[in-house]
């Protein structure tokens, strides 16, 4: 008998355990309120990892199997159009009709081996993401029939809809026609059954209305003023190139549960939620073992990864739960950046599979870590030099030295410009939170660049150098590799930090386009090297021997960019008194730091640099502040809407049970034991009365607040009217609504709760 029931017993535990319909039906039962809840915690319940193995294959044979690169090129095309694509990719030099047809072509049956249908022009539009519109390769031939084809024509050029992208006011109406155009530079790659093109993406006027355009024109401004720089000291440099290697912070959160969160499926962050009792204050998640779901997706994406020859290296958790971080081994900004949208949108396919989310918004929860992307940056010759990196001879390190001096000026004079570029709705949360850079722009070096750079500043007196001076400069200089070797400080707070051999951006978003800081970091960067160049030829002009004269412009340019450079706590009270003394600008109001794109300084980067023109400028800036004032729009409506149709009505819910409970009580109890046991319930009540009518109120008066806004005239108005009318109420709001989860009864809660979102495995 006794064994009967254990064995009972056991088959209960075991049924309970590996199904869990039967705890959750009960649970459903119970409201109907939390229903999409407890559903997505029942799903998590019966959650298990998908299993994903590795090719067969070796890693080295499988990547780059879904992009036509030369080697693809060198089989599938004809030896005139092979050597017509690497003209065109390394010189620049266009190809004709005949021979687009002839890479179309060999393009399509290289693609046919993949028995892929489909082909489409791939770009970047200033949206969040990537855009495709997918044609078949089916065509009619001249006798009606059906034939699958694809000519040099659609390869080279389609003509999408401008109107239907943002474009600032770029596309006159009644000229809508925007083109797309092959960007010979960025490889085609196979997504699915799809033969995808990078292109550009401008009007039919001519003007960019995609990140790629600008990209292109800022990488070709340093190329040509990095290199006129490097020639002063290596004669033979015939081109510098920007490298790229970013690092992707993103979120994970299992898909039930983010279907249960209105809030964040329609803006991609929490708008409410009450802090979990354990998040990232024991330090235990950042680089912790990874959960095998994780993993899985993990794996999965790395081999997607490869076979489009994106070369993803590093995988780990990061600080805050359910946070990682992805990246790849740098490469050409271009080709990194096409790679990271890639990235961004195959995260989001394969996390599908995985029954993830993938968060890429900037701060997706209050209280713990935001997601960032950190960019770091290069530059280096065609005659294999890092000009970030120091070497082992004296006239190596004043390469160096130069192109270090010249960045800290870069920063130091375009800090206004580079916050413009990392701005967002989005980011704003993250920057300036304790645990991001803050939006005060600076420079780490590390102590013993810092030291040598006074050094060398002090040395260089205003007269000329003697022979001995010159040769104890130079033998200081020559010190930089070993001090460098030993010099393992690491700061995580700096947003512009010196990494060794590179220079690390860390205040950019998560979700951003990496190119929206490239851009800028690369045309400021041509500008500043442009004006050094010309400084250095002005003195040589007025007789002076170039070698003094580049001591001397260096000197000045150290001196004068003295106050970009900070050592200490980034985050710290005390940098902002002291950046403020320092006049270094700390600008958190999104729409007034957008605005700098038209600061004097910016204006003079930009245009004279010819990255945009002034059209296009104009309307980016347009486009930003238009993209802030909707996100804002969006998360108080949805906001407004969750708070009056989701929390306000649980919470009268729960207040009812109160009251049954305090009327219950009265029957029962005398009038003086009801007065007793009744009143933490009566206070509550009370409490929670106040909460709902406060947010009853506060959302009628954020409604006002949109109402005005929407009614302004100017995008400048209206963004700066919802940063400083409307967004504000989002957090009076959600205070309100973060205690009413504290003190209503779990059961009813309706939205998965943040001890929920952050801890699915
Ligand atoms: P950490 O987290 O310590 O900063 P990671 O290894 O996560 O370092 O990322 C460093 C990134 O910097 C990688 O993408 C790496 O390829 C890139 N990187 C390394 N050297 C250079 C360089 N010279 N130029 C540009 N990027 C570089
Ligand atoms: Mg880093």
């Amino acid at each position: 008998m006794t064994k009967i029931y254990q064995i009972f017993i056991v088959q209960i535990t075991h049924y309970l355990t590996k199904s869990s319909i039967f705890v959750s039906t009960t649970l459903i039962n119970k409201t109907t309120m939390s229903k999409m809840r407890f559903f997505a915690l029942q799903e998590l319940a019966n959650r298990r990892p998908i299993q994903v193995d590795y090719p067969t294959q070796k890693l080295s044979e499988y990547y780059g199997a879904h992009v036509f690169d030369r080697k693809k090129m060198q089989e599938f095309l004809p030896s005139e159009a092979y050597k017509a694509v690497i003209n065109a990719i390394e010189k620049g030099i266009p190809f004709n009709r005949e021979m687009a047809d002839m890479i179309a072509n060999g393009m399509k049956s290289w693609a046919k081996t993949f028995q892929v249908t489909h082909y489409t022009h791939w770009f970047q539009p200033l949206t969040d993401g990537t855009a495709e519109k997918h044609d078949g390769f089916i065509e009619f031939d001249d006798e009606g029939d059906i034939i699958e084809r694809f000519s040099g024509k659609l390869l080279i050029q389609q003509e999408p809809d401008a109107s239907s992208f943002p474009n600032g006011g770029i596309r006159n109406t009644f000229e809508a026609r925007g083109y797309t155009a092959w960007d010979v530079s960025s490889p085609a790659f196979i997504v699915d059954k799809t033969l995808c093109i990078p292109t550009i993406f401008i009007s039919y006027t001519g003007e960019a209305l995609d990140y790629k355009t600008p990209l292109l024109k800022a990488l070709a401004a340093v190329d040509k003023a990095a290199t006129a720089v490097c020639r002063m000291f290596v004669p033979d440099v015939k081109r510098v190139h920007a490298n790229l290697g970013w690092e992707q912070e993103y979120f994970l959160v299992d898909t039930a549960l983010y279907n249960a969160r209105p809030d964040l499926c329609i803006t991609g962050r929490t708008l409410m939620g009450h802090s979990s009792p354990k998040d990232q204050q024991l330090d235990d998640h950042y680089f912790g073992s990874i959960p095998p779901r994780v993993t899985n997706f993990m794996k999965e994406l790395e081999i997607e990864c490869h076979k489009l020859g994106i070369p993803v290296k590093t995988r780990h958790n990061e600080a805050a739960p359910n946070q990682f971080e992805l990246a790849p081994i740098f490469e050409d900004v271009n080709l990194a950046n096409d790679h990271n949208q890639l990235v961004m949108d195959l995260m989001k396919r394969i996390a599908t599979k995985h029954k993830f989310t993938v968060l890429l918004h900037e701060k997706p929860f209050k209280g713990v870590n935001g997601s960032g992307k950190h960019n770091n940056w290069s530059l280096c010759t065609d005659t294999g030099i890092n000009l970030f990196a120091p070497t082992k001879t004296a006239e190596g390190n004043m390469l160096f030295l130069t192109f270090v001096v010249n960045v800290l000026m870069m920063v130091y004079k375009n800090q206004d410009l580079l916050r413009a570029s990392i701005v967002s709705a989005g980011n704003s949360h993250r920057l300036g939170a304790a645990e991001a850079p803050p939006a005060i722009l600076s420079i780490f070096l590390g102590g013993h660049l810092t030291h040598m750079l006074d050094e060398v500043a002090e040395r260089l007196g205003d007269a000329k150098l003697t022979a001995d001076e010159k040769k104890a400069l130079q033998l200081g200089i020559s010190r930089i590799p070993a001090i460098l070797l030993d010099n393992t400080d690491r700061n995580r707070t700096s947003p512009f930090a010196f990494t060794g051999n590179r220079f690390e951006f860390r205040a950019a978003g998560a979700s951003a386009n990496c190119a929206a800081s490239m851009i800028v970091i690369n045309a400021a960067m041509a500008h500043q090297l442009n004006e050094f160049k010309a400084q250095i030829d002005a003195l040589i002009a007025e007789g002076i021997e170039q070698e003094e004269a580049l001591y001397k412009v260096l000197k000045e340019t150290i001196i004068a960019s003295k106050n970009i450079r900070f050592e200490g706590d980034g985050y710290s009270e005390e940098w902002k008194e002291e950046a403020l003394k320092r006049g270094l600008t700390n600008i958190c109001h999104v729409p007034e730091a957008i605005m700098k794109f038209n600061a004097p300084q910016s204006r003079s980067v930009l245009l004279d640099e010819k990255i945009f023109n002034e059209n296009e400028l104009i309307c980016r800036i347009e486009v930003e502040l238009e993209k802030y004032t909707k996100k804002v729009q969006i998360e108080s409506r949805i906001l407004g809407d969750l708070a009056i149709n989701h929390i306000v009505p649980t919470a009268v819910i729960y207040q009812n049970r109160l009251l049954e409970n305090l009327r219950g009580l009265r029957e029962t109890f005398s009038p003086e034991e009801y007065e007793e046991l009744g009143s933490d319930r009566k206070a509550l009540v009370k409490e929670i009365q106040q909460h709902i009518l406060a947010i009853k109120q506060l959302v009628r008066e954020m409604t006002e607040a949109r109402k005005i806004s929407n009614r302004l005239g100017s995008q400048v108005e209206k963004a700066f009217s919802y940063e400083e009318h409307v967004s504000p109420y989002l957090e009076k709001i959600r205070e309100h609504i973060d205690h009413l989860e504290l003190e209503i009864d779990d059961e009813i809660w309706p939205l998965p709760k943040y001890r929920e979102l952050l801890f699915t495995k």
